[in-house]
This record gives C-alpha cells, sequence and structure tokens, in this order.
C-alpha cells in the first residue's frame, strides 16, 4: 500500500491498494485474516459497462487486460464506484501530488504534461489500481514485454517490494508463466467470483477465509 502510494500518488480518499481485515471463527478459535485489495482488472468489468451506459466511455481496457480510466473523458458520476463489486474504485476529492513529509522529489518534479495519463491527477475523477500501467507501458515502449513481472521497472511496486513475494504478477494467460504456475500450484481462487466479473487477481486463501 505504502508502495503505490509513492508510486502512484493516491491520496487517502481514492486508495489504489488497500488492506482488509476481518475475524474467522468462533471465540475461543478466532483469528484475524487480512487481505490486500486492489482492483480486480475484471475480464468483463462492470465499471466499464456502467460508464458505457453514462456515455462517458471513461473506462478502457488496455493490450494486457488492465482496466484503466481516463480522467479526461470520467464525469465524476460515480456509477462505476457503485457497481464495482470489490470496492476498489473511489471518486477522489482532492489531488495532492506532494506526499506529506517527503517534500517535492522524484516523480513530483516531472512536470504533468511529462507524466503518464495515468499520474496526470485530476480532482473529482474515478482512480483506482493500474497494475503501474506507466510501468508496462515502458516495457512495451522499450521492447522488454518478455520481462514484465520479472525486471523491476516493468513490474508493478506493490510486488517488487512484498517482503515474503506474496504478491507475483505476471501473464495468467502463459501457462509456464510464474503466475501461471503459483496459482496451480497453491490453488490459488478468484474472489466474489459469484459475481461474474471475472476478476484477474487470485488469492491463496487461508481456511475459512471469506471467498
Ligand atoms: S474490480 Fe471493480 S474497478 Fe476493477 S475492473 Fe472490476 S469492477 Fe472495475
Ligand atoms: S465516475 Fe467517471 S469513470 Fe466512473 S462511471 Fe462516471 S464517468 Fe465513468
Amino acid at each position: 500500500m505504502a508502495a503505490c502510494a509513492t508510486e502512484n500518488h493516491f491520496t487517502p480518499d481514492a486508495p489504489w491498494n488497500f488492506m482488509v481485515e476481518y475475524e474467522v471463527g468462533a471465540y475461543p478459535a478466532v483469528k484475524k485474516i487480512y487481505n490486500t485489495m486492489n482492483c480486480m482488472h475484471c475480464e468483463a468489468p462492470p465499471c466499464k459497462a456502467a460508464c458505457d451506459a453514462m456515455g462517458a466511455k471513461a473506462i478502457s481496457k488496455n493490450q494486457f487486460g488492465v482496466v484503466l480510466v481516463d480522467y479526461n473523458k470520467c464525469l465524476g458520476c460515480g456509477n462505476c464506484v457503485a457497481v464495482c463489486p470489490y470496492g476498489t474504485i473511489s471518486l477522489n476529492r482532492e489531488v495532492r501530488d506532494l506526499n506529506p513529509g517527503l517534500g517535492k522529489a522524484g516523480a513530483e518534479t516531472i512536470p504533468a504534461k511529462d507524466r503518464h495519463p495515468t499520474h496526470r491527477k485530476k480532482a473529482r475523477v474515478a482512480e483506482k489500481c493500474t497494475f503501474c500501467a506507466h510501468k508496462l507501458d515502458k516495457a512495451v515502449a522499450d521492447g522488454k514485454v518478455n520481462l514484465i513481472g520479472l525486471a523491476q521497472e516493468y513490474t508493478p511496486a506493490c510486488d517488487i517490494v512484498c517482503p515474503t513475494q506474496a504478491r507475483v504478477f505476471g501473464n495468467i494467460d502463459d501457462p509456464n508463466s510464474e503466475i501461471s504456475k503459483r496459482i496451480a500450484a497453491t490453488g490459488a481462487k478468484q474472489i466474489k467470483k459469484q459475481f461474474g466479473t471475472g476478476p484477474q487477481v487470485y488469492y491463496v486463501l487461508e481456511e475459512g477465509a471469506l471467498s
């Protein structure tokens, strides 16, 4: 979450990546479970359908199936927020370019026109995880698509910093990719699958965890 906030400058009112915690079991045999949440980049995203129905057409999918919001087309109506089963898209209330306490540093010194479109922030628009689309686009520009999920500069920030390698990012359409092997080996599952949106994030769930 911290890495994503630093990389993508989200504000607390519109988090791109956050933790949810809940308890399972009955006292005294209870335990706390933590789930990290971000956009599931659904195969059939209801947020996109809701946005299309509004006529805004601000939500699209890129060549990797990543669901993206065009801030310049967004009307701020919030319909996408209402229909997302995962609660992972939000309307922001403000734009904060500076991380408190860090001062002006790194990407924040880059003029907006030179930033990736997902980092040209606007107020009162829908925001969410992009799977660090700026890094994926850089991989395409550099001709290094084969290094997505392997080289740091082409891999989402949340994946890079995870100290236990709990997060793996890659191409689930390739049965030989690391992510496909991990899903097969661990029996990782999509959550809230019953909504039929085809989430593209898989979880290794503990026994008793919500699914
Ligand atoms: S998880 Fe929510 S925001 Fe992400 S693609 Fe699915 S419906 Fe849209
Ligand atoms: S808030 Fe923006 S992205 Fe969401 S449905 Fe409305 S116009 Fe589309």
